[in-house]
């Protein structure tokens, strides 16, 4: 195109030069006009041919333009109209002619003229396949603009459609559309229609690709604001509807009141979250739905925990050994172990200490020892029992999918304790046993690690509870069935029986007052004297612990009170002497040894999860072809250190002066009475021994004499547990001499003296000096005599 025959005409006229604005040929405009140069302009152009040549500043904020300030391509326009408006201003109405390019600035003052060149193009007229092609896509975006834009007329496209000439239709479209100041310049500059037309196009297009994305964005968030908008509306239906079925303030109430509460509670982020989703919930359910039910169970929940409630630990360790005293008579190294576990956490804040463990048999205050520790620590105390917990969903929870499905044991504890940090009680831990509803123990485990217990998530809940800061107790009566990994974790403890005379102290100075408060009656009211409740300890209880003689000392409180009601008494007296009103005849003796030695009945000593306990192991042989029966509910621990006693006699019958046939031509029977219980352990080993000795070599055996102890193959005599439970039991039982395996000496300690100096002790090593010292030799059988 450039061949293209052009005819230049020259023309002189002044300039203003335009802020913010490009004016193209055919455009009609109007602007105000205020600077002086300018309107020297106008005023110089209307003497002439109201003809002026408008061109662009290139920065719109320049007052006092040079000629290097405005760009030298512009177009050559005829006023159509001026008005004057105040304060100097001058208001004109132009229309674009042509576009044309300074070739000389013939004067800057008073205002600037311009000798101009104007090319004129011979294709206005004709034109080639090529422009008509490009005029017509032209048009198409165009049309593509308007209608994405909405910024035009679509009247407009009528008069672009009839347009002919192609640098016409450039300058016109250029005129309607959104352009930046660079682009206008550009497309001024363009004189070649053709070229003015290619670069439209382009300029075109991209200003399409922006319209288009500022469409989708626009649509976006349009649709966001929809979204909200409906899902208003529709709640508005919903309250409607509900308002229509009486229903609506019940639950809008409710909302509110649940919002209201948990927006108070200072509860982790994540759960405030999940609580009012639930809350947003209940407004979508039917309220008469099942649902609203479990929505609501799960809120009350919610709200009700101690989430952020916490109490102040008491630090002082004075106070809190004087809370433990006077709580709890004797148990001296517990309380002393306790008060080192105390300091030491008051030390070290952030250690995660070990979780006690209080083992002992049942109502030796394990319950009520970890009460007092709340107590002087005060803090909040609360207790679950695992005894018989088989199915994990005790402990975590049911998911909410079950119907009336509540938080698991651990979750309720926590919210009756109403604190995150009480001292929390697992009572019976050996009790606890698992079946095919998942292990409870392992549920248990991560409640008790330290690591892993600050994210604790019930099923029920489906948020993290914060166990960290939780003290943990847990109590047993042994601890031969706590599972492995638990018992790693605790620190144990041990509690064993009291003595009689511990007992005595105990209910002196503890249960009676007690039991008297408790029953409504004052100091004085009930005469009790010291040997009444020691003749209650020996011939109402056996145990090894305080619990039944409580219950005993509660028995008497109220028929004491009765009495004292119906016969207008001040105060009642009991005594031994009447004691069987009160509480029956008695259920034990305890002087239960048998007065005179036996054949083949011997005393043994043994430890049960009760306490210690004495039994009397008895044997019979028969006539027969050697068969051994063992009868009494004996474990098979016991029955194979019953066949080891067997073979060391049979090693021995020489010396024992015992036929050494006998285990071919007799029938053995050991029986071990009260087969209701059932008994394990090796510790009878020496006791079973002896009595088949006693029996097989018609030797009395002691009727004073106890023992305990594991025997091996060769006679030897092994050490064996619960040595205080068992002395205890043999003193209880009247016994005067006991034999202990020599590896137990040690275990002395624990005895308490008053029993020490009553019993007369031997340490065996062999069954030599076992049998020296319970069978009875021939000529002291003729003293005894
Ligand atoms: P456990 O939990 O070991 O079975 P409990 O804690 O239930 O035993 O104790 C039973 C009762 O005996 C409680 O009333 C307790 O106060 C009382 N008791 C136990 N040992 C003592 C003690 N050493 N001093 C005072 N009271 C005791």
């Amino acid at each position: 195109m450039d061949n293209q025959d052009k005819k230049n005409k020259t023309k002189i006229m002044p300039l203003i030069p335009l802020r913010g604005i490009s004016i193209f040929p055919y455009m009609v405009i109007h602007f105000d006009v205020g600077r002086d140069k300018s309107i020297n302009a106008l005023e110089k152009a209307m003497v002439n041919d109201s003809l002026i040549f408008l061109t662009s500043q290139k920065e719109a904020k320049v007052d006092i333009p040079t000629p290097k300030d405005f760009y030298h391509v512009g177009s050559v326009c005829k006023i159509k109209q001026m008005l004057k408006l105040p304060g100097n201003t001058v208001r004109v109405l132009v229309e674009g002619i042509n576009r044309a390019k300074i070739t000389e600035i013939l004067k800057e003052e008073p205002y600037y003229e311009v000798e101009l060149e104007e090319p004129t193009y011979n294709s206005e007229v004709e034109k080639d396949k090529e422009t008509e092609a490009m005029m017509r896509m032209l048009v198409d975006k165009f049309e593509e603009y308007v209608s994405l834009g909405n910024k035009v007329s679509p009247d407009i496209l009528i008069t672009v459609n009839e347009i002919e000439e192609p640098g016409r239709l450039a300058d016109i479209i250029s005129s309607y559309i959104h352009l930046k100041s660079s682009n206008k310049q550009k497309l001024l500059e363009a004189f070649d229609p053709y070229k003015r037309l290619e670069i439209l196009h382009v300029i075109l297009q991209e200003e399409l690709e922006v319209l288009e994305i500022e469409k989708q964005i626009t649509q976006r968030v349009k649709k966001q604001i929809n979204k909200v908008q409906k899902e208003y509306y529709l709640k508005e239906q919903l309250k409607a509807i509900q308002r229509e079925l009486g229903e609506d303030d019940i639950v809008g109430q409710e909302v509110e009141e649940y919002q209201n509460k948990i927006d108070k509670i200072n509860m982790p982020k994540e759960v405030k979250e999940k609580a009012m989703k639930e809350v947003e919930r209940l407004l979508k359910v039917s309220p008469s739905s099942a649902e609203t039910g479990v929505i609501r169970t799960y809120l009350d929940w919610i709200v009700e925990l101690p989430w952020g409630k916490e109490t102040k630990d008491r630090v002082d360790i004075k106070k809190s050994r004087q809370i433990l005293e006077a709580d709890h008579y004797g148990l001296e190294d517990v309380k002393e172990r306790i008060l080192e576990y105390l300091a030491i956490r008051k030390l070290s804040k952030s250690m995660k200490g070990p979780i006690l463990c209080l083992v002992g048999p049942p109502g030796v205050g394990k319950t009520s020892i970890a009460k007092s520790i709340a107590k002087a620590i005060n803090r909040k105390f609360t207790r679950m029992s695992l005894g018989g917990v088989r199915d994990e969903a005790e402990i975590r929870g049911h998911r909410r999918t079950y119907v009336g499905a509540i938080p698991g044991r651990i979750i309720s504890s926590i919210k009756k304790s109403k604190s995150k940090n009480p001292v929390f009680l697992f009572d019976e831990i050996d009790k606890l046993s698992s079946s095919f509803k998942g292990d409870p123990a392992s549920a248990l485990l991560e409640v008790l690690d330290p690591e892993q217990n600050n994210t604790f998530t019930d099923h029920f809940l489906e948020v993290p509870f914060d166990l960290s800061k939780v003290m943990f107790i847990t109590t047993a009566n042994t601890l031969n069935t706590i599972p492995r990994p638990l018992l790693d974790r605790m620190e144990v403890i041990r509690i064993s029986g009291y003595t009689e005379e511990e007992k005595l102290e105990i209910a002196t100075r503890y249960l009676v007052p007690k039991q008297v408060k408790e029953h409504g009656l004052k100091e004085g009211n009930l005469n009790i004297s010291q040997n009444t409740i020691r003749a209650i300890i020996n011939n109402y209880t056996k145990e090894s612990g305080v619990r039944n003689l409580e219950r005993n000392i509660a028995n008497v409180c109220r028929k004491a009170a009765k009495r004292m009601v119906e016969e207008n008494l001040k105060s009642v007296k009991v005594n031994s002497g009447n004691l069987n009103k009160y509480l029956g005849i008695p259920k034990f003796t305890y002087e239960t040894v048998r007065e005179e030695h036996q054949i083949g009945i011997v005393t043994g000593l043994a430890w049960t999860a009760v306490g210690g306990e004495t039994l009397s192991i008895e044997v019979t042989p028969m006539k027969g072809t050697g068969k051994l029966q063992l009868t009494g509910q004996l474990g098979d621990v016991m029955k194979e250190s019953a066949k080891a006693g067997i073979s060391f006699i049979r090693s021995r019958s020489d010396e024992l002066n015992i036929d050494p046939e006998f285990y071919k031509n007799k029938d053995l029977h050991i029986h071990i009475p009260e087969g209701a219980i059932p008994k394990d352990g090796p510790s009878a080993g020496i006791t079973m021994a002896t009595a088949v000795i006693s029996a097989l070599t018609n030797k009395l055996a002691d009727s004073k004499v106890a023992m305990t102890g594991e025997i091996t193959l060769r006679g030897r005599v092994l050490p064996v547990g619960g040595i205080k439970e068992k002395v205890l039991a043999a003193n209880r039982a009247g016994i005067k001499k006991v034999l202990l395996p020599r590896d137990n000496k040690k275990d002395m300690e624990d005895i308490p003296d008053k029993v020490r100096r009553k019993l007369k002790f031997v340490f065996v090593k062999n069954m030599d000096e076992v049998l020296e010292h319970s069978l009875i030799k021939e000529d002291e059988k003729n003293e005894d005599n």
